[in-house]
């Protein structure tokens, strides 16, 4: 059996929990890093992610969670997360984690447009998936090792890039899975790789 763990620290954890579970995969909320050693991926959710960051210092999990990474394991960020997996960030000199090769900006829908809910078309997806922003990020920019996974309105919203994939919205909040599938089965790639 293989388990994700949800980063518990701030932010939509229970509704990833749901989803990971819907998946027919264990799942684990990581509040301390060495728990991280519990399990297989990781997903980071939305939230805020200074806020994010500040906790993330407090409890030390900078360090830990690129070290996850380095091992192979896959990492998801949603939202806030893929703020806190980028390598750049719009008006900010340092990155957080630096773990995925693109530049985000923050809060980049505008203030009218803070929340709303919009089909998606998803690489690997053969209807669309509907994407909840709520004061979301996107991709200003990829190197060329990022695979673009969708766009909306000619901007980025979800990229992958070997065992670290992020989104602009919040999938856990639709009873639709297959994103959380599609990480799972990351998951499970990398499992078996291991086992070879
Ligand atoms: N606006 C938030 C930030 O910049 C992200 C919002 C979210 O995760 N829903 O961190």
């Amino acid at each position: 059996m293989l388990t994700v763990g949800v980063l518990g620290l701030q932010g939509a954890v229970r509704e990833h929990i749901q989803s990971i579970e819907a998946c027919d995969a264990e799942s684990k909320i990581i509040k301390r890093a060495e728990e991280l050693e519990t399990v297989d991926g990781l997903i980071i959710p939305g939230g805020e992610s200074t806020t994010m960051r500040r906790l993330m210092d407090t409890y030390q999990f900078i360090e830990p969670i690129k070290a996850f990474a380095a091992q192979g394991k896959p990492i998801f960020g949603t939202c806030a997360g893929l703020i806190m997996l980028a390598k750049q960030i719009e008006d900010r000199e340092e990155a957080h984690l630096g773990l995925l090769n693109v530049s985000v900006a923050r809060n980049s829908f505008g203030r009218q447009v803070d929340s709303f809910e919009t089909d998606i078309a998803v690489k690997g997806l053969d209807t669309p998936f509907t994407g909840v922003f709520i004061r979301a990020p996107h991709i200003i920019s990829a190197d060329d090792s990022v695979e673009v996974m969708a766009e909306y309105n000619g901007r980025i919203v979800m990229a992958k890039e070997n065992n670290i994939i992020g989104c602009s919205f919040h999938p856990e909040l639709t009873s639709d899975h297959r994103l959380t599938q599609l990480f799972v089965e990351m998951v499970k790639a990398y499992k078996t790789k291991l086992a070879v």
